[in-house]
């Protein structure tokens, strides 16, 4: 008999489970359970180019919503599921509903952290995580209005780079010293701080704790803790993100800055998996465990879990990777940096084309970050793969050829 599968939440991960369940030809029942009203869909479009209103809503999904009938895949939407029973093989969902399991995907993702501020529930004050939410910041979004945006990282600055090409009035509130500053290099955020200042962007680092949104009903101004007042008609706020776990540590599944994984996707019970976002999972290539926000591990773990689901295990350990869109400026990341590497830079800033490469003391590439480069990415990242050397001085060295150096080091 054929065994079925439930995927919960219906991102990005999970759509690629339910493809790749069926390309690698499983048998049974795939149901794709999701509490939103939209079919699995790509988020990094959201803060970039569907925000500035140049991609259509279908243009975001993963396959047509078509495509799930036609691959006898069960797609249930605006449903919610609410709680797994893990000794019966069944859940619940928001309706009273049951559904029976016989193999459980958690892709249930991350929410966004959010902020407990005075004023923070007026009418104006977003958070970017889901279509619904860029519908409504769209709203006032257009020429003139003055946006507040909170936190200047990946999301913050996507928009803020979209926002001031679309005419708003743009101030960026940090709270670090620069912007970034979790994932990038200094000298990264130093490069796009004069970019986004360039651009008209204000930008305000190091702003004193105590923030607070100010108006009545509506939004009108955001306060910063020392008394300076930024008036706004519209306010983000982008601070992060969480994992989202509590119906995996309800049914009692190991949970530790997200739902514990093997290099399978395997939790501790044998009929469960979990993939995306709201997994921490070991990577061997780096040698320690990892929580990952990105597209990049979506898509491969939600592979790694078809597969394990087919018996052909296959153990998850890619070098992470990342991007981002800011003007016209491509921010490409592979591996994780560490503030004890050696940075080397190759490039040139002012040309808006560069790359810094992270080394470790054995003289390893560990990561890249490169702007406008991505020869240098897609080299870096297989350099990383390899665990390839690379002499600092030598990279270093501009009259050197990278791509010789590359090939070198990759034997
Ligand atoms: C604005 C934005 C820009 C981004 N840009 C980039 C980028 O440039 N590059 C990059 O690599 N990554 C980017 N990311 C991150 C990337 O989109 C995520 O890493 C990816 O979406 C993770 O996929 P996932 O399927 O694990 O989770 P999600 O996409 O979060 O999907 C999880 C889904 O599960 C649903 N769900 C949760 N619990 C339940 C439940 N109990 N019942 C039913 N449904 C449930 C949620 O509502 C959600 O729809 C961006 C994210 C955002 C928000």
């Amino acid at each position: 008999m054929s065994e079925s599968v439930v995927i919960v939440g219906a991102g990005h991960a999970a759509g690629q489970a339910a493809i790749s369940l069926r390309q690698g030809g499983w048998q049974g029942s795939i149901s794709i359970v999701g509490e939103e009203p939209y079919p699995p869909y790509q988020r990094p479009p959201l803060s970039k180019k569907f925000l500035a209103g140049e991609l259509p809503l279908e243009r975001l999904y993963l396959r047509p919503e078509t495509f799930y009938a036609e691959h006898d895949i069960d797609l249930r939407l605006g449903s919610r599921i609410t709680a797994i029973d893990r000794e019966a093989h069944r859940l619940t969902l928001g309706d009273g509903g049951e559904l029976a399991y016989d193999k459980l995907i958690l892709a249930t993702g991350s929410r966004v952290r959010r902020l407990a501020l005075p004023g923070g529930e007026l009418t104006g004050v977003h958070y970017l995580r889901n279509i619904d939410d860029v519908l409504a910041l769209q709203e006032g979004f257009e020429p003139g209005a003055r946006l507040v945006i909170i936190g200047a990282g990946y999301i913050g600055l996507e928009v803020a780079a979209v926002a001031v090409k679309s005419g708003l009035v743009v101030t960026v509130l940090e709270a670090a010293d620069r912007v970034m500053g979790r994932v990038v290099s200094p000298e990264v955020s130093a490069f796009y701080q004069r970019e986004h200042t360039r651009a008209g962007v204000r930008l305000r680092l190091e702003t004193p704790p105590g923030t607070r949104i100010g108006g009545e009903g509506r939004v009108s101004s955001v306060i910063e803790g020392d008394g300076r007042e930024h008036r706004a008609e519209l306010v983000l706020i982008g601070i992060g993100v969480l994992p989202v776990t509590e119906l995996a540590e309800a049914a009692g599944l190991d949970c530790d800055n997200g739902i514990v994984v093997d290099e399978y996707c395997r939790t501790a019970d044998p009929d469960i998996l979990a993939i995306g976002d709201c997994t921490n999972h070991p990577n061997a290539l780096l040698g320690r465990r990892l929580r990952l926000e990105s597209v990049h591990n979506a898509q491969e773990q939600a592979k790694t879990a078809a597969r394990t689901l087919l018996g052909r295990l296959e153990p998850y350990a890619d070098v992470p990777w990342f991007w981002s869109d800011q003007y016209d400026l491509k921010l490409q990341i592979a591996g994780l940096g560490d503030p004890g590497c050696r940075r080397v830079i190759r490039g040139e800033p002012g040309e808006r084309s560069f790359a810094v490469f992270h080394c470790g003391d054995d003289g390893r590439l560990v990561a890249v970050e490169a702007i406008n480069s991505p020869r240098e990415f897609m080299l870096g990242r297989k350099l990383i793969a390899a665990g390839a050397r690379l002499d600092p001085a030598e990279l270093a060295d501009s009259g050197n050829d990278f791509k010789a150096l590359a090939e070198t080091a990759l034997g």
